[in-house]
């Protein structure tokens, strides 16, 4: 019988990509969300992709007693925890908003594994972790954490730290944290993307909302940072190449004998920069982009991308999709939602 793997989160962008792959490595993902930041919606979407709707329930991931039942009534072997909130700025003017949600979320799964340490966690964390590291443009798991810039920041540092205190004290647990870089595009389908809720903090879908007419313009933020074209770089990772890695994070976890608590960046290991970002948009989709620079968003890190060898080493992972690939199927799924032709 198909493992069942309960997904918080999982009516999310990142959730709903990793149903699909998990659903194709012959799990059977359980989706657990509220909806408070995504739609229902996308399980008729879902449907669509995978042939069925995925079993869902509506919880709030806080409420750890609906969690210790559906554990126990739906027989879960593993559980990915995305369900949290994820805009930096909003973080920075609601902080508790941030802690009670996301930390709380947190501590309300991870009891239910301390009651359950044979069941695999895997974690969303960001590489955000990482801040700007000094001197070093490509940062692998040793790279020195650093102190966060944003409450949001601090959720994902202090959410590792919990699970590693958690594994010190509870050897038997097999926990991951993947490092997520910058995740864009979409399912090829077009039928499930990233749907940001008001204006979005994001670049590309800043760029396709732009495209779509929803955006005046889309600022570049700063143009004079010491890199290859004034612009910041970042490791944008097409999210069904991270969906994928899940699945071999929980293919993984569950093919071992022994507790751990595993950190492990999910990237492609190549930097891209704002300009070159946009550039692919542009020339892959055919369209022009209205955009102008600006000027610098402050606590923006200057250039960072990942060192992925661990992640090869580890779950035998590797990106194989590229910037055009993301581009496209951003774009695809923006004229989806909107009914551009
Ligand atoms: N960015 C930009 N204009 C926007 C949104 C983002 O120039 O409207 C830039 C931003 O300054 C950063 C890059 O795009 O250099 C990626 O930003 P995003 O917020 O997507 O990710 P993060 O900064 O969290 O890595």
């Amino acid at each position: 019988m198909a493992k069942k793997v309960l997904v918080t989160g999982g009516a999310g962008y990142i959730g709903s990509h990793t149903v699909v792959e998990l659903i194709k490595s012959g799990y059977d993902p359980v989706i657990l969300d509220d909806y408070r930041n995504s739609d229902a919606s996308v399980l008729k979407r879902l449907a669509q992709i995978i042939g069925k709707e995925p079993e869902h329930i509506v919880c709030d991931v806080c409420d750890q007693q609906m969690l210790e039942h559906i554990i126990e009534t739906h027989s879960i072997s593993g559980v990915i925890h995305f369900a949290a909130y994820k805009a930096v700025g909003e973080s920075v003017e609601n902080p508790l908003k941030y802690y009670s949600n996301n930390i709380a979320g947190l501590v309300s799964v991870l009891n239910v594994i301390k009651q359950n340490p044979e069941i695999p966690f895997v974690f969303s964390s960001s590489c955000t972790v990482y801040g700007e590291p000094e001197g070093l443009k490509e940062v692998d798991e040793k790279t020195a954490k650093s102190i966060p810039t944003s409450p949001y920041g601090y959720t994902k540092w202090l959410g590792e730290q919990i699970i590693e205190d958690l594994f010190l004290a509870n050897k038997k647990a097999r926990m991951m944290s993947l490092r997520y870089f910058n995740p864009i595009g979409a399912h090829e389908s077009g039928l499930i993307g990233e749907l940001p809720v008001g204006k979005p903090n994001n670049l590309l879908p800043f760029i396709t909302q732009t495209a779509a007419g929803i955006q005046d313009k889309l600022f570049i933020f700063g143009q004079d940072y010491p890199t290859s074209d004034g612009t910041c770089v970042r490791d944008y990772i097409h999210v069904v190449d991270l969906a994928e890695a899940h699945v071999k994070a929980m293919d993984h976890l569950l093919s071992l004998q022994k507790g751990c608590h595993e950190t492990v960046n999910v990237g492609t290991g190549k930097g891209t920069s704002v300009l070159e970002l946009v550039r692919a948009f542009e020339k892959e989709n055919n369209v022009e982009l209205n955009y102008t620079f600006g000027p610098k968003r402050s606590g923006d890190v200057i250039e960072i991308y990942a060192n992925v060898d661990y992640a090869f080493s580890l779950l035998g992972w590797r990106s194989t999709r590229d910037i055009k690939d993301a581009v496209r199927s951003a774009w695809k799924w923006e004229k989806s939602i909107r009914n551009i032709k």
